[in-house]
């Protein structure tokens, strides 16, 4: 079972999570792009952190998580909109990039800077942004986002990585896993009360799953669930599914294209064209550049 987020409740010891598997949803937006594959599978994991917090917020319109940063790695751009469609673009230095050697970490990679969560419900709607230093990786700076936001105890695992088919095919996948304590209520717990001794094990627990488990596509995200969480008593609830559309369009381009000021279409026309690359697709538009002088549409 690819592209979903499974929500999960350990009934007995006051925690719930979330498993996030993505298979066909990354091999598309990652093999959109020809990163070199440390790239890939940073920008891969920052898709799963993104797809496991859309599907824990609710929200209209896109939540967003951006990276800016001084490492070759200066930008990663992911966001889910409220349809569970997921897509992302990261900013790279080619050469910084091949400065830092075989297997750069992901510090090597983004240097620091900040990451921010932002929720964009539309123009009139509510905007809400948390902003967290980036100054290690992907995951510590989620967790300090958690910490500061949502004030519960969270645990997060994010991995992404290519898998080789038996014909020699390569597919990216990526997967997650996420346990947060829940908060009680008043704190008048009816049943059994359960102790930070409990919450140590649950993530100790957590702790002990495999990237291979959270990718595996023989190993469903629920059978991943129950083999952690079996004997606490685990229940698993819908899922929220997720897709690749990248929803940008000739349309909205031109529209963009017909608000800039004629020298600046001038001076991006080249033999008469002016081309558009989308950073989240990869798609070209092109352009007639007098047809976008003589035609504005405003
Ligand atoms: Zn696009």
């Amino acid at each position: 079972m690819d592209n979903i987020s499974l929500p999960y409740k350990i009934e007995n010891v006051s925690a719930h999570g979330r498993v996030v598997r993505l298979g066909s949803v990354i091999n598309e937006i990652l093999s959109r792009h020809d990163y070199p594959e440390p790239v890939s599978a940073l920008l891969g994991e920052a898709v799963v952190l993104t797809a496991m917090m859309a599907s824990i917020l609710k929200f209209e319109g896109r939540f967003v998580i951006q990276t800016q940063s001084d490492g070759p790695v200066s930008m990663l751009v992911c966001d889910a909109r409220a349809d569970g469609s997921l897509r992302g673009y990261a900013k790279l230095d080619e050469e910084a990039f091949a400065a830092l050697g075989e297997s750069p970490t992901q510090q090597d990679m983004l240097g620091t800077g900040h990451i921010a969560f932002t929720v964009d419900q539309g123009a009139d709607m509510e905007r809400y942004q948390g902003i967290v230093p980036l100054e290690d990786n992907l995951l510590t700076a989620a967790l300090a986002y958690f910490a500061g936001s949502e004030q519960v105890q969270t645990h997060v695992k994010l991995t992404a990585m290519p898998l080789f088919r038996p014909g020699g095919d390569m597919e990216w996948r990526a997967g997650g896993i996420m346990i947060q304590q829940t908060a009680l209520q008043g704190g008048s717990d009816t049943g059994r009360t359960s102790t930070q001794d409990d919450w140590v094990r649950m993530q100790t627990l957590m702790e002990t799953t495999e990237p291979d488990e959270l990718l595996d596509p023989e190993l469903s995200p629920e059978q991943l669930v129950y083999r952690l969480y079996n004997e606490d008593g685990v229940r698993v609830f819908d899922v929220k599914d997720f897709s690749f559309n990248c929803g940008c369009s000739r349309t909205r381009i031109q529209n963009m294209l017909n608000s800039f000021p004629e020298e600046d279409i001038l001076s991006m026309q080249e033999d008469g064209l002016v081309t558009v690359t989308c950073e989240f697709c990869s798609e070209v538009y092109q352009f007639d550049a007098q047809l976008l002088k003589d035609d504005p549409i405003t």
